[in-house]
Order: structure tokens, then C-alpha cells, then sequence
């Protein structure tokens, strides 16, 4: 957890803050004593008491241990049931267990799991991503970090260059090539968060630019040894940054003047529509990356690209009909289970109708969240993209990562999603990002906004009583 950053529009006093997180926290526990009891034991045979350690990120005093999730609903062990905007952190983007993933994976957790073997449902799914994505073929990985580490895998043999070009504060998965960020001298370092592997070079395997800047990008990729830039297409991980008018376009014709191949990653940006950000907004990327949601949350990802890249490879790689022709692994990538999962979630759950309502639901909560903003006069920016909005500690929207982070401010941003967990809702943490499933209500956006309302309306009081 980061705790050194303040947004200088932070409304209230520190020591109010800290009054006010010390009244949530006490409720909190209040709450919660079954999963402070299970955490103390935790912290014995797991490190820092959690399996993976985002699940020990979210602020709060302990986790929040689950007992069950179903549609948008969150219920914990100690009986508190919670709405959920987090989901997962796009895993369960059309709710938890979907019925018709969860009928389908049952049959076939008794009909094999894993076999090393193709179903024919991959079939399906290899049509259902090119009719959305408009790429021709496509391979499977279980996370979207793997599909990212086989992509830039591909693109370094294809181009015979060592460097992946990211965006200054993006995150693709745990890759020592787009974990570097631009430090306050211009020089690439390991952001705090990420200060493991000092052993590997920052400049070795990296290029980082800021988004939405188009002589950096250009000045950067002039130097011909990057393989590829991996992007998305709006910055979702360090609060949200829509790219500039024109931006996407420009990024394509610079990956091709400058011979590098472009990776669009969908992971989050599939929220923007049936076929993600790319379909919506007419991008043209060498490859696309997808992983989380498209199996219902069943560990699975995909990589797509061009006919073009496919006989590059076979020509490249050299082992024509070899099974592992490009040295990417993974033994149950494709397994049966994830497949079938996969399979029912893009033809049943991941509809065009799902979408919409998703669109709508965004809409409903950000109008709420702007009006709330608006009352108080609160020198916050929304900004909103598919199925997801973002309340930023700034004026303005971001432009670009430094923005973003600059505006970051963790101990007001952990006060507000504690406040709200308590109240019986929950959002994403590490920032301000919510995410509207099909299976919201009215009332379950009512319910966030109202929430909202009453947590910003009391800093404004306290501030004003400052
Ligand atoms: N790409 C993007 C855009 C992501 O946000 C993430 C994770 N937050 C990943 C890739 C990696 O996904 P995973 O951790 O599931 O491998």
C-alpha cells in the first residue's frame, strides 16, 4: 500500500482525515470480526495472510474474506452482503457466476478438464473473436499477463529487436518490460510499488513515453529497436486517461513508418463494447490481448493478429507443423473447462444487449456522480468510458500517466471505499474506477450514487469547518 501521495484537492484537513478514517476503520471491524479472526490465523501459513497480495491491498484493515458472489452481489463470512462495481477487477465484468457459464462448466468439469487436446468448441470461439475483433486468428493463454509475455515473444522474433514500447504508468500483467515508469529526472526506474528485480536493466527491454504524446512516441520509436508498443487503448490502471482526438491513428501510422508492430490490450478496454475499444473506435492493431471477463472469470486469455503475422511465424519459427512452434508453453491453456466457459460467455453472456445495458447503466451512475460534483462544487473530474467511469482528485481529466498519478492521493481514496464497504458497496481498489455489469439495477446505481452523495457531502463539511 502507497500512502506518501496527496492530492492538493484533497477537501478536508489531514487530521480530519485521519478522525474520519479512525471512525471507519472502528466500524469496519465492527463488521467484520469473523475475517479479522481468519486473517490473524492467515497470516500464519499464507504471506501477509492472503493467497496473492493485490487481496491484501484494498485498505481496509483486514480483507474482506467471500463467502459467496452471484450476479452483482457480494456476501462476506461475516454475513455482510456487499453491491459489487469492483467485480473483480473486470474478472466477473458481467457478474459473478453467470447462470449459463456456470450450467455449462459444470457439465464439463464431469465430461474432462485438461487433456493437452483440442475441443471443438475452440472453433467457436476462434469465429466469435474474429467476427468481434476483426483479426483473423487467434491463439489462448490462461492469464492476460501470458497473453502479453507470448505476444511481445512473437513480435521480438518477428522484428529482431529487444525493446517493448508501454505508456508511462500502464500495467499489462507482471512484465519486467512495461513495468518501468519515467522518474522525475526522465530516466526509466521501477516504480515503488514494483521494487523487486533491481538485477534487470530499466532501460534494457523498455521504452516508456507518456500517452497521448505523439513527438515522444515518435522520437522514441525513431530509434528502431522496438519490437512493439503494447497499449491500451484508454488508460484504465492509474486512474483513467482517454486518448486525445486523432491519437489512435496517429499511434498506427507511426507503429508502421518505424517497423513496429502495434498490441492493442483489451483486457479492460472490452468494456467499451462487443468487440472491445478496437471494434468501437475503428483501431487496426497488429495483434489484440484479452483476458479476465471473456470466460465468466474462468482463468483464460486470447491473442489475435493478421493472416500476415500468422505466415511470419510459421516462416519465422521455422518448425512448420511442430506443435509449440514459437516456444510459448502453458499446459492448460485451452484446457476443455475454460474453453466451454469461454465459449457459452462470448455467445451468451458478452451480448450486444449486455452491452447496452452496461452503456446505460455508466451513464445513469456518472450523471449522478457529475450532479454530486456540481452541488458541492467539488474540484473533482469524472471521466467516463463503456461501462466505466472514474472520479479523479483533479480538476480536469488526466492526459496522460504523471497527471493521473500526480492527482493520486491513497489515504483519501482508501477513506472513501472504506465508507462505502461499509455502507454495503464496493468499487475497485487502487483507484477511483467503477465498473456497471449487465445485472445492475437502477437501484444498485441509485444506492452507489446516494453513497457517494452522503461521504462527499461530509468532507465538504468538515472542509468548510476547517
Ligand atoms: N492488461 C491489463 C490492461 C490489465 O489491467 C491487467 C491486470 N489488471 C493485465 C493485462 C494482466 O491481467 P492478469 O493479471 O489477469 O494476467
Amino acid at each position: 500500500m502507497i500512502t506518501d501521495k496527496k492530492s492538493p484537492y484533497r477537501l478536508v484537513s489531514d487530521e480530519k482525515l485521519v478522525e474520519l478514517r479512525a471512525r471507519e476503520d472502528a466500524l469496519f471491524l465492527k463488521r467484520t470480526p469473523k475475517a479479522e479472526e481468519t486473517f490473524n490465523n492467515a497470516k500464519k501459513m499464507l504471506l501477509n495472510g492472503v493467497p496473492m497480495p493485490w487481496m491484501g491491498d484494498w485498505g481496509t484493515t483486514h480483507p474482506i474474506f467471500v463467502r459467496e458472489a452471484v450476479g452483482n452481489r457480494l456476501t462476506d463470512i461475516d454475513g455482510n452482503q456487499y453491491i459489487d462495481f469492483c467485480l473483480g477487477d473486470t474478472g466477473a465484468m458481467f457478474g459473478h457466476s453467470p447462470e449459463a457459464v456456470a450450467e455449462v462448466v459444470s457439465k464439463q468439469v464431469r465430461l474432462g478438464i485438461t487433456t493437452m487436446m483440442p475441443t471443438t468448441d475452440a472453433l467457436d470461439i476462434g469465429t466469435e473473436l474474429g467476427k468481434r475483433f476483426s483479426l483473423p486468428l487467434w491463439q489462448v493463454a490462461m492469464t492476460a499477463t501470458e497473453a502479453n509475455r507470448y505476444v511481445i515473444r512473437i513480435c521480438r522474433t518477428l522484428t529482431g529487436r529487444p525493446k517493448v514500447l508501454s505508456m508511462n504508468e500502464s500495467y499489462h500483467g507482471s512484465l519486467d518490460e512495461t513495468l518501468p515508469h519515467i522518474g522525475p529526472e526522465g530516466k526509466l526506474e521501477l516504480r515503488s510499488e514494483y521494487d523487486m528485480n533491481p538485477a534487470v536493466a530499466k532501460d534494457a527491454l523498455s521504452r516508456v513515453v507518456e500517452f497521448n504524446d505523439l513527438e515522444q512516441l515518435e522520437r522514441e520509436l525513431a530509434h528502431k529497436d522496438c519490437a512493439c508498443v503494447l497499449a491500451e487503448p484508454v488508460m484504465t490502471n492509474c486512474g483513467m486517461v482517454l486518448p486525445d482526438p486523432g491519437y489512435h491513428e496517429r499511434l498506427r501510422e507511426l507503429c508502421t513508418k518505424y517497423g513496429t508492430y502495434l498490441v492493442i490490450d483489451e483486457t479492460h478496454t472490452f468494456s467499451n463494447g462487443y468487440g472491445g475499444y478496437t471494434r468501437a473506435y475503428g483501431l487496426k492493431p497488429d495483434f489484440i490481448t484479452l483476458g479476465k471477463s471473456i470466460a465468466g472469470g474462468i482463468p483464460v486469455a486470447v491473442y489475435g493478429f493478421t493472416s500476415e503475422i500468422a505466415t511470419l511465424i510459421n516462416q519465422s519459427f521455422g518448425h512448420q507443423g511442430v506443435s509449440d512452434p514459437m516456444g510459448v508453453g502453458g499446459t492448460l491453456s485451452a484446457n476443455a473447462f475454460a474453453i466451454a466457459a469461454m465459449r457459452q460467455t462470448l455467445t451468451t453472456v458478452a451480448t450486444e444487449e449486455a452491452f447496452e445495458k452496461m452503456f446505460a447503466g455508466q451513464e445513469r451512475l456518472s450523471n449522478g456522480l457529475d450532479d454530486i460534483l456540481k452541488k458541492y462544487s467539488i474540484p473533482w473530474s469524472l471521466t467516463r468510458s463503456g461501462a466505466r467511469c472514474e472520479l479523479q482528485f483533479m480538476p480536469t481529466q488526466p492526459r496522460n500517466g504523471s497527471e493521473a498519478k500526480n492527482h493520486f492521493d491513497w489515504e483519501l481514496m482508501y477513506y472513501t471505499h472504506i465508507y462505502l464497504a461499509n455502507r454495503g458497496v464496493l468499487i475497485t481498489p487502487f483507484h477511483n474506477m467503477m465498473l456497471v455489469p449487465p445485472v445492475a439495477t437502477d437501484e444498485d446505481i441509485d444506492c452507489l450514487i446516494q453513497l457517494w452523495h452522503d461521504c462527499l457531502a461530509e468532507l465538504v463539511e468538515c472542509s468548510e469547518g476547517n
